[in-house]
Order: structure tokens, then C-alpha cells, then sequence
């Protein structure tokens, strides 16, 4: 299928009004188009610098008809709006990614499916949908993780089973009084490492990436990010990249998808998976994509634009080597008074990127900001970022 692009000018809308809404709205005003966001929360980071902040519940009819109206085209910038409320919005205007991707990416049981039919390794897994399943779990299943099926993100909704015993107490916190909360039981892998893709595939299926990123998480939120041409051998970059290619392919996806993978330690779980272990996908810019703001010639959120507008798609290249940080909340606190960080001594350091997302409130774990530092090699770069997260207090 082919469309023909959306000129600058026109209005491209996003579902939720965070901070990558808000860095989508920087590249599509940078390109010349109008944005709109739809975010109850009067003082979303996107809403703030939009053309149009529609303030309504993401199901609210009147905010969504209000939406159709003024945008030529609509994405999402989380995976847990309704896709109830794309698919409305697909009646009338072009939505990318599709109601029928998000949907997928909203249930872990069938994203699990999704990457089976694509023949990609998974965890080994049983979806548990109520108590009464908890005894029939296979052995080779623990110690495990048990997560919500769906609503979990940043380690949010997932409990460490070690034993079987462990599970019933496991299961009935996650459902917290809701019977009609599923949960998946995954065996717990030996991290070698965590990676991710991040690609854009255009209406015309035409498909690029970033460069692969080498991701450490800290309490299940993404910390760093590492980026640079030899983070592994050649082959196991090609690997990931053509199986986060097959996953889109196969959603028949249009826009950004982000696909995270685990690298597994040698032993029997690598021997019987392989080497790369995909876990699970976002059907949108990834917060392990923000380094391309800045390392990049295109960056992921240009991308969704592009897709979005229907323009050409042009494979982006690295050309700085980086490492990003992620600044929490909780950086703003320093024996219990809040202050904020010394912005001025990490802008002294070279290759330094600040970005702050107009958040006021630095709540322990929220996401107000993010720094990229890039450089002429990952070395240069790895020294700065640890000056830079020693004058942060990030911790090491
Ligand atoms: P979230 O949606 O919160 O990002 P993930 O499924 O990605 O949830 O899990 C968060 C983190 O927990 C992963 O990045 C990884 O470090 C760890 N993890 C999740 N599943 C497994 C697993 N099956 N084996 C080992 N570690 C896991
Ligand atoms: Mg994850």
C-alpha cells in the first residue's frame, strides 16, 4: 500500500502526552508539522509544547472525535491505551501502529505466541489463568518469573518465584482481589546481557534500525544505554536485527517498534535456545532509542514521524559512539530535601546532551530526564558518562 506523504502543515496526533510524545512533537515541528496530544493530565510533557492538547480520557468519545478531527494521522506513545480507542480512530484516519499490533504488545501471552510463530527463542513459559493452573506448572519452569499478562512495565507487575512453593502467594499478590488477572510463569534465564532493536518499518514495508543498544536496568527500570559498533560480534547484531525484522514483518507493522532481547550465559538454557532470547516488544520509540536524538543522523522519533506521514525511511547511522543515562526522580533528593541536580558542572563535560521533560514533580523512580553523552569511541564516551553520573549521584 502506498500513500501519498502528508505535507508539512498538516497535524499528526499522538494517544498520551509523556515524555516520547514530547520528543516526537520536537521532530515533527522540526519537519514542519502541527501536533496534537490527547492526555487527561493538564500538565503532560507533550501537551505543554503541542499545538493541541486535547485533555480527555483516552476513551472518551468527544476527546477522540475532537483527535479525528484534527489530525491526518495518529500514533500512540504507550501500549496500554485502549485499542479500543485506535481502532476508532482507524475508521477515520490512518493509525500507525494498528489496533491488531498494539493489542499484541499489550498481552504478554500473545506477544509470547507472536514470537513463537515467527520462530524466534522465547523463555520457556506456561500462562496461568487462574489459581486452580499454579498445579500443573512444570519443574523446569522454577525458579521463575511470574508477571501480569498485561499492564506491566518497568519491572511493574512481575514478582522472583524461587520455588513452587512461593507461587501461590506470588499469584494472588498480582491479582490483588482481581480473578481477572492473568499472569505467565517464565523460567528465569541466565543473563549474559540485555539488548535491544529499535526499527521503523513504512507503510510500503520497507524496514530500518538503529544501531544495536547494550541496555543495564537497575531495579527494572533502564539505567544505561551503551551504543557503539562492536557491542557484540557482527553476526549476533545481523541475528537480532533480522529477528526483530520477522517480528514486525509478521505484525504486518507500521511506525517504531522496539524489541528487547536477552543474551544468555553459557550453559544448558543457551544450548537448548541459542545465544539471543527475545523477551518482549514496544510497539513504539523505546527509551533504549533515545540516544539517537543525539548519536544518530536520524533519530527514532523522526522515524515514527516518517511512517506516520508517509515519507521515505532512510537506514540512520551512528555517528557517535554513546552511552545514555536515565535520570530518575529520585536524583532531585539528597538527605530527604529536594534540589535540583548541578545541571551547569555536567555541561562543562564534553559531548554532553541534556534532556529534561518538563516534569515538577521528581518522584522516586519517574522518569524526568535523560542524558546521551557521545564521543569519537566508547571509551571517551564510558569515561564521561562516569564523571557525569558521579556529579549526578547516580549510583554506580
Ligand atoms: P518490563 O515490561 O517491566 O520491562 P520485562 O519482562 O522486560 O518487563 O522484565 C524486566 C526485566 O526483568 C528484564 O529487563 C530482565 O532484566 C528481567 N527479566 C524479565 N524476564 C526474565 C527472565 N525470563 N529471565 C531473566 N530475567 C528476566
Ligand atoms: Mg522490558
Amino acid at each position: 500500500m502506498t500513500r501519498r506523504p502528508l505535507q508539512p502543515g498538516a497535524t499528526l496526533g499522538v494517544l498520551g502526552g509523556g515524555q516520547l510524545a514530547r520528543m516526537w512533537s520536537h521532530a515533527a515541528q522540526s519537519l514542519g508539522y502541527r501536533t496534537a496530544v490527547l492526555d487527561p493530565d493538564p500538565h503532560s510533557p507533550a501537551g505543554l509544547i503541542s499545538h493541541l492538547h486535547v485533555q480527555s480520557a483516552y476513551l472518551d468519545p468527544q476527546g477522540l472525535a475532537r483527535m479525528a478531527q484534527a489530525c491526518q494521522a495518529i500514533t500512540t506513545e504507550f501500549e496500554n491505551v485502549p485499542a479500543a480507542a485506535l481502532a476508532q480512530l482507524q475508521q477515520q484516519l490512518p493509525v500507525s501502529p494498528g489496533p491488531a499490533a498494539v493489542e499484541v504488545a499489550q498481552d504478554r501471552a500473545a506477544e509470547k505466541a507472536h514470537f513463537v510463530r515467527c520462530g524466534v527463542p522465547v523463555a520457556p513459559h506456561r500462562v496461568l489463568a487462574d489459581a486452580n493452573a499454579l498445579a500443573d506448572v512444570p519443574d523446569e519452569l522454577l525458579p521463575g518469573i511470574l508477571k501480569t499478562t498485561r499492564l506491566g512495565y518497568d519491572g511493574k507487575g512481575q514478582i522472583r518465584v524461587h520455588s513452587r512453593a512461593e507461587l501461590p502467594g506470588a499469584f494472588a499478590q498480582l491479582q490483588n482481589g482481581n480473578p481477572s488477572v492473568v499472569c505467565i510463569l517464565e523460567k528465569r534465564l541466565p543473563l549474559a546481557a540485555e539488548c535491544s532493536v529499535v526499527l521503523a518499518r513504512g507503510l510500503d514495508g520497507q524496514c530500518v534500525h538503529l544501531p544495536l543498544q547494550m541496555n543495564q536496568h537497575r531495579d527494572g527500570i533502564l539505567a544505561v544505554t551503551e551504543v557503539h559498533e562492536q557491542s557484540l560480534p557482527v553476526g549476533t547484531q545481523q541475528h537480532a536485527i533480522d529477528a526483530a525484522t520477522q517480528i514486525a514483518r509478521e505484525l504486518d507493522y507500521v511506525g517504531v517498534l522496539c524489541v528487547e532481547f536477552f543474551l544468555l550465559q553459557d550453559g544448558p538454557e543457551k544450548t537448548a535456545l541459542g545465544p539471543l532470547v527475545v523477551n518482549e516488544i514496544a510497539p513504539r520509540p523505546h527509551n533504549s532509542g533515545h540516544h539517537s536524538i543525539d548519536s544518530c543522523d536520524v533519530s527514532q522519533f523522526e522515524l515514527q514521524v516518517r511512517c506516520m506521514a508517509g515519507l521515505p525511511l532512510c537506514p540512520p547511522r551512528l555517528h557517535s559512539p554513546c552511552v545514555m543515562l536515565n535520570l530518575l526522580g529520585d536524583l532531585w533528593w539528597r538527605d530527604g530535601t529536594e534540589r535540583s541536580p548541578d545541571w551547569a558542572a555536567l555541561l562543562a563535560l564534553p559531548g554532553v546532551h541534556l534532556h529534561l521533560y518538563g516534569k515538577t514533580e521528581a518522584r522516586h523512580g519517574r522518569k524526568m530526564g535523560h542524558v546521551t553523552i557521545t564521543a569519537q569511541d566508547i571509551e571517551t564516551a564510558r569515561h564521561v558518562s562516569a564523571k557525569a553520573a558521579a556529579l549526578l549521584g547516580i549510583p554506580a
